[in-house]
């Protein structure tokens, strides 16, 4: 057997780079995967499933499947998307930004609408950045120099299994050589969680009250008057947690779906932003939220860099607009206005709400994916394709807007194409179609 080294996780947003995968000589068998959490280790053995599906499939009018080659895959894609007036092409935090990119141009040539999984999960984030800008670091600086870690709306213990100890709370750092005992933790969560067992405070907020308890921090800062409780937390208590931040040397604030999905979305986030430049007249801050997919981080970096907007892009006039709450894949779906529908490297079938899912399920529909997800069940085409990180490399961008490089560490299945490969296929069938128009 060999040893590959240097090896990045394609799971969460954490894009651990330093997994060793041992493989079988001959490259063709992952024997073991070291120093990766459970999600993502099992990643990397999913890709070994005696049952994976690797061949393209068309549903049958019975519901049963139909293998087809690549080919009549992306010829099926290509018409359907040529066809709509308005196809979705969602998904996109599953996969390298080089696919991305194809993905984009034939977006293009379609007038599609391009989103990705920010829509259901950091969209609001997105949009508070674009409200009030963000003062925010890499994780580097983080495991270095953090001395006051908040974790608000997040559970890492379960989410991003390995954050606490690459990065946020138990590594030592340059400045922060006692580890665990170099920093304060502080969580933010109604619910007593895996991550709150291990904070010095938690701080059990009323579920959807985030913005006043939030509010009353700053308050706090400068010594102001509040009421006895805000948010179901205990004035006292909100008085000690701001002193405590207030008195690190660099408080960095990770926030998740409990603050970005509850009452107040994107307004939430103005207000942890605006806590931390508060805190920036005391000390050192930032703020950096804890995204999901592995590249979803790329996705919007990618779209930013080609139409000027990280998600909810719609190209249907010719042009890039972008309004989430209009041109947002779930808005959309329940309005009808979506004619075809394009997955790749997500699982709406999972995510997006169950009239979503129908509306998908009525639609002619491809669904790129090396997983058979409930995305590929209601879809009309399924297209398994290579695991990027284990069978392809390409650019991913952690959750801080560093990019990594992933790696190959083992051979797709014989004649299993990647995301790359097929999108480019799906490109030529539409230049060809537009080329005949
Ligand atoms: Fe993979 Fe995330 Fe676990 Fe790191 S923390 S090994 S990136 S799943």
């Amino acid at each position: 057997s060999k040893l590959v080294t240097d090896v990045i996780c394609p799971f969460c947003g954490t894009l651990c780079d330093d997994l060793e995968v041992e493989v079988s000589d001959d490259g063709k068998q992952i024997l073991e995967v070291r120093n990766a959490c459970a999600i993502g280790a099992t990643k990397f053995l999913h890709s070994q499933a005696s049952d994976r599906i690797i061949r393209p499939r068309m549903k049958q009018d019975d519901g049963t499947w139909k293998d087809v080659s690549y080919a009549e895959a992306a010829k099926y894609a290509a018409k359907i998307l040529c066809e709509a007036k308005k196809p979705l092409m969602y998904g996109w935090s599953s996969t390298s930004c080089e696919a991305q990119a194809t993905g984009h141009m034939i977006a293009e040539q379609v007038g599609g609408i391009v989103d990705n999984t920010a829509t259901v999960c950091h969209g609001p984030s997105l949009i508070a950045v674009h409200d009030v800008g963000i003062p925010s670091c890499t994780l580097g600086e983080v495991k270095n120099r953090a001395d006051r870690i908040v974790f608000w709306g997040c559970n890492p213990a379960h989410a991003h299994p390995r954050h606490m100890s690459r990065y946020s709370i138990f590594p030592r750092g340059y400045f922060t050589g006692k580890g665990s005992k170099s920093r304060k933790i502080i969580v933010v969560d109604p619910r007593p969680t895996d991550t709150a067992s291990l904070a010095d405070y938690h701080v059990q907020v009323e579920q959807g009250r985030d913005y006043e308890l939030l509010n009353a921090i700053r308050v706090a800062f400068k010594n102001g008057p509040l009421p006895d409780v805000v948010a179901g937390v205990p004035k006292e208590k909100i008085y000690e947690v701001s002193r405590v931040l207030k008195s690190g040397r660099f408080v960095v604030i990770f926030f998740g779906m409990g603050v970005t999905h509850s009452l107040g979305k994107n307004h939430n986030i103005d207000e942890a932003i605006a806590v931390t430049s508060d805190l920036n007249a005391y000390t050192k801050a930032s703020i950096i939220p804890m995204r999901g997919h592995y590249n979803v981080t790329g996705s919007g970096q990618v779209l930013g860099w080609q139409f000027g907007f990280p998600f909810c892009v719609d190209l249907s006039r010719g042009f890039a607009r972008y309004n989430p709450g209009e041109t947002s894949s779930n808005d959309l779906l329940l309005r009808n206005e979506v004619d075809a529908c394009f997955v790749l490297g997500s699982d709406p079938g999972s995510h997006f709400p169950n009239k979503s899912v129908q509306e998908i399920y009525k639609l002619p529909s491809v669904c790129i994916d090396p997983h058979m997800t409930p995305t590929a069940a209601v879809s009309k085409c399924h297209v398994p394709v290579a695991f990027v990180g284990v069978e392809v490399g390409g650019s991913c961008y952690r959750m801080d807007n560093v990019p990594i490089e992933s790696r190959k560490v083992v051979d797709p299945p014989a004649g299993m194409l990647t995301d790359d490969e097929f999108l480019k296929l799906v490109l030529a069938e539409v230049m060809t179609i537009k080329g005949a128009a």
